[in-house]
């Protein structure tokens, strides 16, 4: 994935092929409006594809305007869905959003012998591209969130025992969401939540001095950790460059899903002592099928 919420391009592949492409920008200058304004740009870039199809000595196949999402599946959006063939297919969406005015394009490829068309839809029906209510939906591999749109995605860390997403407000904000598994696995070996957190995270919370409280997160078992600067003698002593850094306090809520066999965790770094980000958060994240 490279890009932002504002313009970006995302492609997801499995261990074979390309299976989807999603690229999404602000519109700028002018298009016709309504439904003739996308099929401007379906115009545009199909042109662009039959180039690049004659030139390497494919023969393409396009069918515009088809009939594959049902009216009113993306009520904010005019959209043109289209497909074409070649060595492959392709099931395409072109969107322009009212709302936001982003214009976007999403792919999903097939082989010529595969039907994805159920899965296709689905992905086209979830689209969003703008920010709801202040907030922004993160999703990667069943992780979904919502974070508050002023915070920028900074990292991401992708393994399937391991996902970190990892966000910034005004670079001085820090809020990572995170899923482990299997949790049972996991704390078979710790026995309790703490007993594995504090290891596992030893360089995070190295700076601070760290209260935890039991509690009940998201319906599960769990715990709420909030941390304090290390007092400024003993960063003195310390010869790091940390003691340079202003006070920071940490907060975070992690707890065990039973349902999904993972933890979560999500934690903030902030000035401000009473942040209540990670709380907010945490509130959200989707672990099971509770949302
Ligand atoms: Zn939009
Ligand atoms: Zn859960």
């Amino acid at each position: 994935m490279t890009g932002d919420a504002g313009t970006g391009y995302l492609r997801l592949d499995d261990l074979e092929v390309v299976r989807v492409e999603v690229e999404w920008r602000p519109l700028k200058g002018r298009l016709p409006s309504g439904a003739s304004g996308v099929s401007h740009i379906v115009d545009k870039y199909v042109d662009r594809l039959g180039a690049k199809a004659k030139k390497a000595g494919h023969t393409l196949h396009v069918e515009r305007n088809v009939r594959f999402l049902e009216d009113g599946a993306l009520p904010d959006k005019d959209i043109e869905t289209f497909t074409w063939d070649a060595d492959y297919r392709a099931i395409n969406l072109a969107w322009q959003c009212k709302t936001c005015n982003r214009i976007g394009l999403v792919r999903v490829f097939s082989k010529l012998n595969e039907d994805v068309s159920d899965a296709a839809r689905r992905l086209m029906r979830s689209l969003r591209d703008h920010a709801e209510e202040g907030k922004q939906v993160w999703a990667v591999y069943g992780l979904i969130c919502n974070i508050p749109e002023d915070f920028r995605l900074e990292e991401q860390f992708l393994r399937s025992g391991h996902i970190r997403l990892s966000f910034k407000r005004r670079k001085k904000e820090e809020l990572h969401v995170e899923r482990i598994g299997p949790a049972s696995l996991i704390l078979k070996e710790a026995e309790r939540l703490q007993g594995w957190f504090e290891p596992f995270f030893k360089k995070a919370l190295k700076d601070y001095v760290c209260v935890y409280t039991d509690g009940d997160i998201r319906g599960h078992r769990g715990f709420r950790v909030e941390g304090s600067p290390r007092s400024l003698l003993w960063r003195i002593l310390k010869p790091t460059l940390s003691r340079m850094r202003r006070s920071v306090y940490l907060k975070g809520c992690v707890w065990v899903c039973k349902e999904s066999n993972r933890i979560f965790v999500v934690r903030a770094v902030s000035k401000d002592r009473n942040s209540t980000v990670a709380e907010a958060v945490a509130a959200e994240v989707v672990c099971h099928n509770n949302e």
